[in-house]
């Protein structure tokens, strides 16, 4: 008998959304797991390989913004906590782009907030990002973002999260809806798509393929292993106080330039592999998280050391090749969207 809980994932099959999940399934063995993903560009069924020979996992392939499709799945699955990961997630793709944006990150999450006040919900926790923030300056090591530091954007994706954030407080505001939020900096780990900056300068290195970096390199990020961060979500979504935002940093901050040249000596790769592109417009200089609100209530730190994280990286890579070679190549979607068909 399955006396546990019904939480639906959203952006399951993504990378963040992936190892919240195999964390879930391996810690709570009674609850069952709905993971809905619409399998853009960025979600892939093969990285939920492992989770799926789990009978507490169930895939819907949906998409948030689709009104009537979420209504179905909370008719049917009855679920006690939605968390979104759902999302369009590169910053790069909204400069090009931002129309998806606004559809999936802002029009999603207001459809997710709507079916859960439709058919009662105990917890919607929201994955947001430090980027809602804007950025700080490089000479101001001392400035941190809490949790009351004004949003204040600058690419169109960090934008749309912001206008989510908006609204989930909104919902608890004027309908007592039980949200959360979370605010984490930059995730590294495995199962991250192989066009953000650690995964394409590990796959690069490899092959001895250049390696971009943005302008001078100097743009510092806050990097935290996707495993600490799944656990903090779990933290906050379980035993967090509704209405509430919780930063969530690694106290790891580091330029991109440091990050690349950490890999390469890593991989015994020479520096002379990087190369310098024109920089992204409106690149924000410095992220840096404030975390001692998670610490002070819920008792959560970052356990993982940035040296062993990159490590555990690299290794998850050389591991598994197939992952990556075939999302390069474009193999996976025909054959995963055959494989669901065939169900
Ligand atoms: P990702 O791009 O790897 O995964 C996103 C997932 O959402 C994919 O599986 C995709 O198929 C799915 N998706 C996209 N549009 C959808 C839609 N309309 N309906 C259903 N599913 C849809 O992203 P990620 O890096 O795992 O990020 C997950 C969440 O965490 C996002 O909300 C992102 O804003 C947030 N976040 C990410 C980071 C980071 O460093 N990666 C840091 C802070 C916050």
């Amino acid at each position: 008998v399955n006396n546990g809980q019904t939480i639906i994932v959203t952006g399951g099959a993504g990378f963040i959304g992936s190892n919240f999940i195999n964390l879930q399934l391996a810690e709570y063995p009674n609850d069952r797991i709905i993971c809905m993903d619409k399998l853009t560009y960025a979600g892939n069924l093969s990285t939920l390989e492992e989770a799926m020979k789990s009978p507490n996992i169930h895939f819907v392939k949906v998409d948030i913004a689709d009104r009537d499709a979420v209504y179905r799945v909370f008719e049917e699955e009855k679920p006690d906590i939605v968390v979104n990961f759902a999302a369009e997630s590169h910053v790069d793709r909204s400069i090009e782009d931002p129309e998806v944006f606004l559809r999936t990150n802002v029009i999603g999450t207001g459809v997710l907030l709507d079916a859960c006040r439709k058919y009662g919900i105990r917890r919607y926790h929201q994955i947001s990002t430090d980027e809602v923030y804007g950025d700080l300056p490089l000479d101001r090591p001392d400035l941190l973002f809490t949790e009351e530091t004004p949003l204040h954007t600058s690419s169109p994706y960090s934008a749309s999260k912001a206008s989510a954030d908006l609204l989930v407080q909104a919902y608890h505001r004027t309908y007592g809806l039980p949200v959360s939020i979370s605010r984490c900096s930059n995730n590294y780990g495995p199962n991250h798509f192989p066009e953000k900056l650690i995964p394409l300068t590990i796959i690069r290195a490899l092959a001895d393929q250049p390696i971009p970096v943005y302008g001078n390199g100097v743009n510092v990020r806050d990097w935290i292993y996707v495993e600490d961060h799944c656990r903090a979500i779990d933290l906050v979504m379980r035993k967090g106080r509704k209405g509430e935002v919780y930063n969530i940093g690694g106290h790891n901050e580091c330029s991109n330039l440091e990050v690349v040249k950490t890999i390469l000596h890593e991989l015994g790769k020479p520096e002379s592999l990087i190369i310098y592109v024109e920089d992204r417009p409106g690149h924000d200089m410095r992220y840096a998280i404030n975390p001692s609100k998670i610490y002070d209530e819920l008792g959560w730190l970052p356990e993982t050391k940035f040296e062993d994280g990159i490590r555990r990286t690299i290794s998850w890579y050389l591991e598994h090749r197939k992952w990556w070679e075939d999302i390069l190549s474009g193999d996976y979607r025909n054959y995963f969207e055959q494989l669901y068909e065939s169900r």
